[in-house]
Order: C-alpha cells, then structure tokens, then sequence
C-alpha cells in the first residue's frame, strides 16, 4: 500500500480512471511483483537435485509456507495448482463418493457447478443443490435436510460469492457436515487475504483459493486438503507424482513465490485494508444512492465482504451502462461468466427477474483502491445511468 492509501488519500490528485474489478483480479501487489521477477530469474527446476534445483525448491518451500501461515494450516496440506479452477474440480473429484451424494449451492461458481454437475454423472452422485434467500443466504433447512441422507456426502459451499460478496457461515456448515459424517469443500477465492481464516480451528475439510485474488499472479492457487482426510486417489493430472502425487508437473516457482509474497503482505496488511476497504465501498454506495434513490444493492442487509457492492440499476440494463464507462474497470454479474447472454445465475437463485439481473454491475474493490478512485466512478455512474435510463425511457 501506498503512502497516499494509507494517509486516506487527503493530498491525492484526483484520478479519471478507478478500477473496481478485484474480483475479476487484483492488481499484483509491488511484494508479488518483486517475488515473481527476482525467481523468474533465478534458473531451477524445484525436483532437480543439484544446488540449483534446490535453490528453487527452497523458493517453493517459503511461498509454501507463506500462503500456509496465512491460512493456519500446515505447507504439507497445500497441493499448488493453476488456480481454483482446477482446485474446486481436483476438491471434487477427489472427495466425491461413488454412488454418494454431492451438496452444492445455487449461487457457487462455474468452476464448482460445473465440476460438480459432471462429476455426478462420472460418479453416479446424487446432486443436491441447496437454494438461498432474497439476500443470497443459503436455506440452511434445506442443508439440514440433505444432510439427513443414508448416502455418503460432500458438501461444497462458497465463503464468499464473487458476484454479491455475501458471506456464508462455513464454520458453522462444516461443523454440520462433519456432525453428519460428511467431507466439507469450501470454496474461499473470494475471502482468502481479504478477511481472517483459521484452517486450524475451523474444521473445514479442503479449501479452493486462487493467488491472482488478493494480489498474486494469475495462473497459481491451491487446495488444502486436510491430513488424513479420506479421500480417493485420484489427481487430475498424472505425471511426475509432484505434490506428494496429487498434482503432476513441473512446479511454477516464480508463480509460488509471487502467491507466497502476496499471502505474506495481506496477511500484514489484513486489519487496515479491511477497514479502509470497506470504508471506501460505502462511500461508493453513499454517493450513487444520494444521487439514485432507486438503486438497490444486493445482499447489503447481511454480512458482505468488506469490497464488493452489487448494484441494480432499475431501467437501465448494465451492458449500456458499462460500454459508457471505459475508464471504470466493473463487471455485470461474474466476469467468468460475461461474454454469456444469460442473466446471472446468482442473482435468479436470489430471486431477482432476468431483468433486474441484467440491470446490475458489480464493483469491487481491494489494497489499492483510492478515493479519488471511488469518487471518480460515483461521478461517472451516476451520470451515465442517467443518460441510459433517460435513453431507454425515450427509445
Ligand atoms: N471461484 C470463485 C468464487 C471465483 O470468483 C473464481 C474466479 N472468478 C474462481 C473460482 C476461479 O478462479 P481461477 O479463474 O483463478 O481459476
């Protein structure tokens, strides 16, 4: 963080750009950036058995254990991979029992209903996906009740939705799952680095994260999987029986140590960017609901993660109010999903029409987010949902 961000940016210039797309990704922090560049040049394979293949596995071994503090769990719980992404699919595949029942909710990511949804058929699983409230909360009745199943079951529900930042209370769903004898999955790319967690007193079972969210690079993440948690052998990729055998290939040093150094300053930084992050998300959603008394914001009654303000625009549907905003980096719905013409899955699961889903942009924002940032895009917002409501209104 800069001087500037941490003195509340009373002496900075204003800005005519804001980018509010931490969810999307994180701009790499300066350490991760750092890590990145001085590993990338250093040669080494980490398997190699001479000096310098040991000076990279000895990198591997810190970012390792960075990301591992940040989480409290220990480094050999940790299987590195490409992102969550393939961490939710490998959490999954592994813990799924043949024949079994696998519990998702309606508001995760693609990477886990997708993964789950094939993995059902693969497996012969019974997919039980479990709906949320007006807010985005999950039904817990209906957690209840599949946990009530004869079958062997994985539960699999998100920390925090990447498209509302509503939370949920995994502690209190992994106590529940393994009351019932169940495998708790939580997918928590968007809260790792963002808000406190500790995997040693929480008994969550394996957890999916991904480093680009809190200011790694892209391309890196990883699973923790619990010691001794009974799960099947069964990696997605085979190879060179790298990570203890359940992810082959060659280890991505420069990645590891860039997500180990990112792990390392969020962890300083966690108390003062919360607060500031937050403080600057309502500033956000101050300025454009003085200026919009329409504008509903999702999810704003429950607990939301400190950056995120998912925001309808009644009468003005978000492709039009985002193409007018080039310089205010946002997202309609999940960046992974845009390019899609369907409205929102998360938001119709919370009960939104097809309409209102279409008619909301997601903001988010992170350790470097300004107020001259945040003041800029309330400007803009509000003077382009204007002209689109005006043109709509018209047409
Ligand atoms: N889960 C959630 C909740 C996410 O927000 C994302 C990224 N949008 C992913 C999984 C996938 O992460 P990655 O693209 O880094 O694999």
């Amino acid at each position: 963080m800069t001087g500037d961000q941490l003195r509340g940016d009373r002496t900075a210039p204003p800005t005519n750009s804001a980018y509010l797309d931490y969810n999307a990704t994180a701009p790499v922090r300066p350490e991760a950036a750092s890590a990145v560049l001085d590993t990338l040049r250093v040669p080494g394979n980490a398997s190699s058995p001479h000096a310098a293949g040991q000076r990279a596995s000895a990198l591997v071994q810190l970012g390792r254990s960075q990301l591992a503090e940040l989480l409290r769990c220990s480094p050999n719980e940790l299987v590195i991979t490409s992102g969550a992404t393939e961490a939710n699919n490998l959490a999954l595949r592994v813990a799924a029992p043949d024949g079994g029942q696998l519990v998702v909710s309606a508001t995760e990511h693609p990477a886990v209903l997708e993964a789950a949804r094939q993995i059902a058929t693969d497996q012969g699983c019974d997919l039980t996906i479990i709906g949320v409230d007006r807010d985005g909360q999950l039904r817990l009745d209906e957690l209840h009740a599949a946990l009530n199943s004869p079958l062997p079951t994985v539960v699999s529900i998100m920390a925090a939705n990447n498209e509302t930042g509503v939370l949920n209370d995994i502690q209190e769903m992994a106590e529940l799952t393994r009351a019932a004898g169940g495998i708790f999955h939580t997918d928590a790319t968007q809260l790792v680095g963002r808000l406190p967690l500790d995997l040693s007193t929480v008994t969550i079972d394996m957890l999916s994260l991904s480093a680009h969210k809190f200011g790694g690079p892209q391309g890196v993440g990883a699973l923790f999987l619990r010691r001794g948690l009974p799960v099947a052998h069964r990696p997605l990729v085979r190879g060179g029986g790298q990570e203890r055998g359940w992810r082959a290939g060659t280890l991505n040093v420069a990645g590891i140590a860039g997500m180990g150094a990112a792990a390392a300053a969020a962890q300083a930084q966690l108390d003062i960017e919360r607060e500031r992050t937050a403080q600057l998300r309502d500033r956000l959603e101050a300025l454009v609901l003085a200026a919009l008394p329409d504008t509903q914001i999702n999810g704003r009654s429950v607990p939301r993660l400190p950056g995120v303000s998912s925001m309808t625009f009644p009468g003005a549907p978000a492709d039009a109010v985002l193409s007018g905003l080039p310089e205010v980096a946002a997202s309609d719905g999940s960046a992974c999903s845009s390019g899609a013409l369907a409205p929102s899955h998360v938001l119709l699961a919370m009960g939104r029409t097809a309409e209102e889903a279409e008619s909301t942009v997601r903001f988010s924002l992170g350790h470097a987010t300004t107020k001259a940032e945040i003041d800029f895009a309330a400007e803009q917002v509000v003077s382009v949902v204007r002209r689109v409501k005006e043109a709509m209104w018209v047409s």
